[in-house]
């Protein structure tokens, strides 16, 4: 999806809306600070880092210090509300926290936009390769780098 072709706010307020209703089923606490973390990974489709966040809370005026800020996201994964792209020590939000499911990553290099998508079989295919290897697999998470379409659009790629 292009980054600037849909209406943001849109995918903010349905992020927080999931957020609430997920964590009150599960009764899990959103307090105001990791709705806030939670907000703010939110305010964009691009991967953004623990330090970003902090900066971004403390010119807030916040008095979060970086301990509770990982919590916060601690639980923000708990809960699937956001993911963690391992090759960028970062995180995007999720826009299926209601249910477990296989997701892959498509990571721009040039403009950082994050878009999830779910191809089936991925996950089994891998685990039972890894199986006739002899591996069990515990984890497994697929980031695909490359370009996005609005960056391949500009550079004429
Ligand atoms: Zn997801
Ligand atoms: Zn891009």
């Amino acid at each position: 999806m292009a980054a600037q072709a849909h209406n943001h706010q849109h995918c903010i307020r349905n992020a927080l809306a999931s957020a609430e209703r997920v964590c009150a089923e599960r009764g899990a606490r959103l307090t105001p600070l990791r709705k806030r973390v939670l907000e703010l990974i939110w305010e964009s489709h691009e991967a953004i880092k623990a330090y970003d966040l902090l900066d971004r809370l403390g010119d807030e005026g916040g008095s979060a210090k970086p301990p509770t800020v990982y919590r916060a996201l601690e639980f923000l994964l708990a809960q699937g509300l956001i993911h963690r792209i391992e090759s960028e020590n970062a995180y995007v939000g999720c826009r299926h926290p209601e249910r477990t499911h296989e997701f892959q990553l498509l990571i721009c290099d040039d403009c950082r936009h994050v878009e999830e998508i779910s191809v089936a079989g991925v996950t089994r295919a891998l685990g039972e390769q890894a199986l006739k290897q002899g591996f069990r697999v515990s984890s497994q998470t697929v980031e695909v780098h490359g370009q996005c379409p609005d960056c391949r659009s500009a550079s004429g790629s």
